[in-house]
C-alpha cells in the first residue's frame, strides 16, 4: 500500500499551498483533487478581490489580518494580480451598517489609505443613495495565473498529484496512521499517511460524514457571480458599496469582463452543516440546483447607486457554493478555520474564508509539524 507522510485532500488554492509547504518541510506528499483540474471550484469562481481590509469595517481582526496579508500576497504573486484599475468603496446613505464617517475612521485606524474620490468618479454616483465615495488601494488576482504558478511550484517541489481522484473515506489504523480510500479513474485504491489535511472547502463535512467524523458547523450559499461587459465610464474602475444589502462590480481578470455581485441576489439559497444533524454533500446540492440568473434584479438595484450600470451587458454567470463560518454572520468576518486532530489523530481541517488567509494558515501548519500545541 502506498505510504505518504501527508495526504492533502482538495486541489484548490489552499490544498496546493498546503501541499507545497509540507513538501518543503520534508514530507512525502500526495495531493488528491476530485475534479479534472486544479483550482476549478471556489478558487476560480469568486470575485477575485485581494482583500486589503476595506471590506471588513465591522471586524477589526479581519481588517487587520487582511492588511497584513495583502502586501505578502502581492510580493509572492506579483505576476498573478491585476492592478490596472482603481478600487472605490462607497458607503450607502440608507440601510448601511456603518456611516461614511465611521467607515473612514475605522479604515484610518487600521492604517488603510483612504481619501474621498475625485469629482469625475463622484459624478457617477447618485448621492441620494450614497453618502460618500472613497478611493482605496486594492487589486484583483487572476485565478488562472495563480493556478499556473501554484501547480508549477507544487510539481517542482515533488508533490505527487492525482487529478480526478476523490478521497472517499478516512480511518485510523491500529498503528495510529490514517488510511484513505480513493475513487480514481481506474477504480478504488487505498493509501496511508501520517497526516491528512482536509482542504475541501464546501466539502469538508461530506468527507467527515462518510468517515464518521465530527461535523464542523459551516454555512453554505449557492452563489451567482454575473459576468458583465461594462460601459466606458467604468473602465479602470471597481466599485463596492458598503455595508449592507449592496453590491460590488470589479474586473475578473481571466475573462476580461467584470463580476457583478449583490449581497441580496448573489446568494440564491443557503443551508448549514450542524453537528448532530444530517449534512448535505455541498457539490451534490450544487449539481442539482436550478441556476436561473438574478442579474436583472442585481443590476436594477445597483443602478440606483451607480446609474451608469443600466448600460451593463450581461455575458453569463459563474456559480459556486460559498462556505463561511456561521459565526461570521454577525460581523462578516473571514477568519481561517484550522481544526487540528479533528476527530482523528493527525487529521486536520483547513478552510480559508478568503485567498490571502493562506498566510494565517502557515503558522498553524508549522505548529502541527513541530508538534507544538495550538494557541488557545
Ligand atoms: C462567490 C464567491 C466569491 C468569493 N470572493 C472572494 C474574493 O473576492 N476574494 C477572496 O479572497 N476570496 C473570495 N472567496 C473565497 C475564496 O474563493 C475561498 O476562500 C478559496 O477559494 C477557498 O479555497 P479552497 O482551496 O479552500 O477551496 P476550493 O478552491 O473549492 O478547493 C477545494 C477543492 O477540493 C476538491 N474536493 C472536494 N472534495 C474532495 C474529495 N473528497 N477528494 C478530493 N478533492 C475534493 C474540490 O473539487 C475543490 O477543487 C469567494 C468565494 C465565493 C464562492
Amino acid at each position: 500500500m502506498p505510504q505518504f507522510d501527508s495526504l492533502v485532500v482538495g486541489g484548490g488554492f489552499f490544498g496546493l499551498y498546503t501541499a507545497e509547504l509540507l513538501r518543503h518541510a520534508g514530507h512525502e506528499v500526495l495531493l488528491c483533487e476530485k475534479e479534472a483540474d486544479f483550482m476549478s471550484r471556489a478558487s476560480y469562481v469568486n470575485q477575485a478581490r485581494v482583500h486589503n481590509g476595506y471590506h471588513y469595517p465591522r471586524s477589526f481582526l479581519t481588517a487587520v489580518r487582511s492588511r497584513a496579508n495583502y502586501p505578502r500576497f502581492l510580493k509572492e504573486f506579483p505576476d498573478c494580480v491585476d492592478r490596472s484599475f482603481t478600487q472605490y468603496y462607497a458607503v450607502g446613505r440608507h440601510y448601511s451598517k456603518v456611516t461614511a464617517r465611521q467607515y473612514y475612521r475605522f479604515m484610518r485606524s487600521v492604517g488603510a489609505d483612504i481619501e474621498p474620490a475625485p469629482p469625475r468618479v463622484r459624478r457617477l454616483f447618485d448621492f441620494d443613495h450614497v453618502e460618500q465615495v472613497f478611493v482605496t488601494e486594492e487589486c484583483a488576482f487572476d485565478p488562472v495565473l495563480l493556478k499556473r504558478a501554484m501547480v508549477a511550484r507544487v510539481e517542482g517541489a515533488g508533490v505527487v498529484c492525482r487529478l480526478g481522484t476523490r478521497v472517499e473515506t478516512l480511518h485510523q489504523t491500529a498503528e495510529g496512521g490514517l488510511r484513505a480510500t480513493l475513487e480514481t479513474p481506474t477504480g478504488a485504491e487505498t493509501v496511508e499517511a501520517r497526516h491528512v489535511f482536509n482542504c475541501t472547502y464546501s466539502q469538508i463535512n461530506a468527507l467527515a460524514r462518510r468517515s464518521g467524523l465530527p461535523v464542523i458547523p459551516l454555512k453554505h450559499e449557492l452563489t451567482e457571480m454575473a459576468l458583465v461587459g461594462i460601459p466606458d465610464e467604468l473602465r479602470g474602475i471597481g466599485v463596492t458599496v458598503m455595508c449592507g444589502p449592496f453590491f460590488s462590480i470589479m474586473p475578473f481578470p481571466p475573462r476580461g469582463h467584470y463580476t457583478l455581485s449583490h449581497v441580496r441576489y448573489t446568494p440564491h439559497f443557503q443551508w448549514e452543516d450542524r453537528p448532530g444533524e444530517r449534512t448535505l454533500d455541498a457539490h451534490g446540492v450544487f449539481d442539482r440546483a436550478e441556476k436561473t440568473t438574478s442579474f436583472p434584479y442585481m443590476v436594477r438595484d445597483a443602478a440606483r447607486y451607480l446609474p451608469v450600470l443600466t448600460q451593463c451587458r450581461y455575458v453569463e454567470s459563474l456559480w459556486e457554493v460559498k462556505t463561511v463560518l456561521p459565526l461570521s454572520e454577525t460581523d462578516d468576518s473571514r477568519p481561517i478555520l484550522f481544526a487540528r486532530d479533528a476527530g482523528l489523530r493527525n487529521y486536520h481541517v483547513i478552510m480559508g474564508g478568503k485567498i490571502d488567509n493562506v498566510y494565517d494558515m502557515t503558522d498553524e501548519i508549522k505548529k502541527v509539524l513541530s508538534g507544538k500545541a495550538m494557541d488557545a
